[in-house]
């Protein structure tokens, strides 16, 4: 079993109900075992798009599916929650990314592990940083140091 790690994101359509939901599909998914949550966060758009917040967490699990058929899994759920790409880092209603993967380095056309643009997202470090109170990723990275460095580190804010 892989250990993983994955992103959660969402901006539309009421995006606390978008994430809430897709966790519960995850959880009953019997692909992905122990399912982890962190908490949900509240995070400002990145980029230049005029766009409305985001609601963001970080989930867990362990699976036997190879990262390939990981994105599939999860794109598969993006498109059932209504997922289309329009612009690059435009509105969503749901966003899967995979962040982790045990220890593993990988570069395909589809897909880069770790997520290349996660040690700098305080919206993905600070829900990971909720699952990994010891504060090391399994690459051996300090969260808290990524953290020191990350521009957007204050803007999030835990929901309930
Ligand atoms: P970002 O990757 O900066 O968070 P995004 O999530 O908005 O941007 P998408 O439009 O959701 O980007 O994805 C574009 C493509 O990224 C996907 O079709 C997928 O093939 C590729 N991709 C590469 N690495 C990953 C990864 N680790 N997890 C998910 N998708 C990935
Ligand atoms: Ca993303
Ligand atoms: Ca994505």
């Amino acid at each position: 079993m892989a250990k993983v790690f994955i992103g959660i994101g969402s901006n539309l359509f009421n995006p606390i109900y978008q994430v809430k939901l897709a966790l519960k599909k995850l959880r009953k998914n019997p692909l992905l075992e122990g399912l982890r949550p962190s908490p949900l966060y509240l995070s400002p758009p990145v980029g230049s798009i005029n766009q409305p917040h985001y609601c963001n967490a970080v989930a867990e699990f362990s699976t036997l599916l190879e990262p390939e058929a990981l994105l599939d899994e999860l794109q598969a759920l993006e498109y059932e929650q209504g997922r289309k790409r329009l612009t690059k880092w435009g509105p969503r209603t749901l966003d899967l990314d995979i962040l982790l993967y045990e220890d593993l380095a990988l570069e395909t056309a589809r897909l880069t592990i770790p997520h290349p643009r996660m040690f700098e997202r305080g919206f993905v470090l600070i829900p990971l940083q909720d699952l990994l109170p010891s504060s090391y990723l399994p690459g051996g990275q300090n969260i808290k140091k990524l953290l020191k460095k990350c521009a957007d580190n204050k803007c999030v804010k835990k929901l309930q």
